[in-house]
């Protein structure tokens, strides 16, 4: 069984202006690190279709879908929020994104990939169900983990963000709810300031700035894995984002390549062992160009066994 693969061209073409990290070069250094290190050969391509309104609205009011394709500007910029910016081709762009994902859920049900890696932008954990913000306009991964729900009748989805911050979308979409176990660390005190609300299903670690690999090795060890292996999950869905790295400007964390590597690793062993290695990965932050695209080649080749 193969890893596979899904990016776009279309991907490059949203931007919110020449000095914002969140930018198309991101998935360009990922394209050239997973060359550069062969193991992009070694993928099963993917393509990427656009997701439907109605995919969507799995996660998102109707208010909120139509919110955003009305502010869709035709040339310039809109802006959602201080830091979350339209260009005219953002919202078509947003609709690959979560598109991506659900091709990811259908490529590792179908078994045409034991697992998946979505390099997508723009990214999803933030994006509440009325609500984009942080870099996010629709929730990527839950849009995927509720859409392999309603087609595949799958009932318990672990969903994993390793991103330095925190998933409020994500938790938004799922608080509380039984067939979801979401199991994240965060840098805290830290944008958004969210996750630290009791709910059932939300295995959140907060973690001061500065906490390096070892720490958070532990944590996944003594609070991730046993959760994951008492929940059971039937899918992996993983919030990958690499801003937790040491280069990275944008988060006060300490992991390097070996660590995400290693998670992933304990990430794939719940996978075989009880949804038939069934992972779906997509990508969240990573800012530092060279630090993601290193990162993202660790990760795919835990994935992929490599
Ligand atoms: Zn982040």
């Amino acid at each position: 069984m193969t890893t596979g693969y899904i990016t776009h061209p279309d991907f490059l073409k949203h931007e919110m202006g020449s000095h914002h990290p969140e930018c198309p070069e991101r998935i360009q250094a990922i394209n050239d690190q997973l060359i550069r290190s062969g193991v992009d050969r070694l993928l099963h391509h993917l393509d990427a279709p656009l997701a439907t309104e109605d995919q969507l609205e799995l996660v998102h009011s109707p208010d909120h879908v139509s919110f955003v394709r009305e502010r869709s500007p035709e040339s310039g910029y809109f802006m959602l929020d201080g830091d979350t910016i339209m260009n005219p081709h953002t919202y078509r762009v947003a609709l690959r994104a979560a598109g991506a994902a659900i091709a990811g859920v259908d490529a590792v049900m179908k078994g045409e990939v034991e697992n998946v890696f979505c390099a997508v932008r723009p990214p999803g954990h933030h994006a509440e169900p009325t609500r984009s913000m942080g870099f996010c306009l629709f929730d990527n991964v839950a849009i995927a983990a509720r859409y392999a729900m309603e087609t595949y009748g799958i009932e318990r989805v672990a969903i994993i963000d390793f991103d330095v911050h925190h998933g409020n979308g994500t938790e938004a979409a799922f608080f509380n709810d039984s067939n979801v176990l979401m199991c994240s660390f965060f840098q805290h005190p830290f944008y958004p300031y969210s996750g630290l609300d009791h709910a059932s299903n939300m295995v959140n670690v907060p973690l001061p700035a500065s906490t390096r690999g070892d720490v958070v090795r532990s944590i996944v060890e003594e609070r991730w894995l046993p959760a994951l292996r008492n929940f059971e999950p039937e899918l992996v869905i993983i919030s990958a984002g690499f801003d937790a790295h040491r280069e990275d400007d944008l988060g006060q964390m300490g992991l390097v390549e070996d660590d995400y590597a290693w998670i992933t690793k304990r990430l794939k062993e719940i996978a075989i062992d009880y949804a038939q290695g069934r992972i779906v990965s997509c990508l969240e932050g990573g800012y530092n160009l060279s630090a993601l695209g290193r990162s993202v080649v660790a990760h795919v080749k835990a994935l992929a066994d490599i």
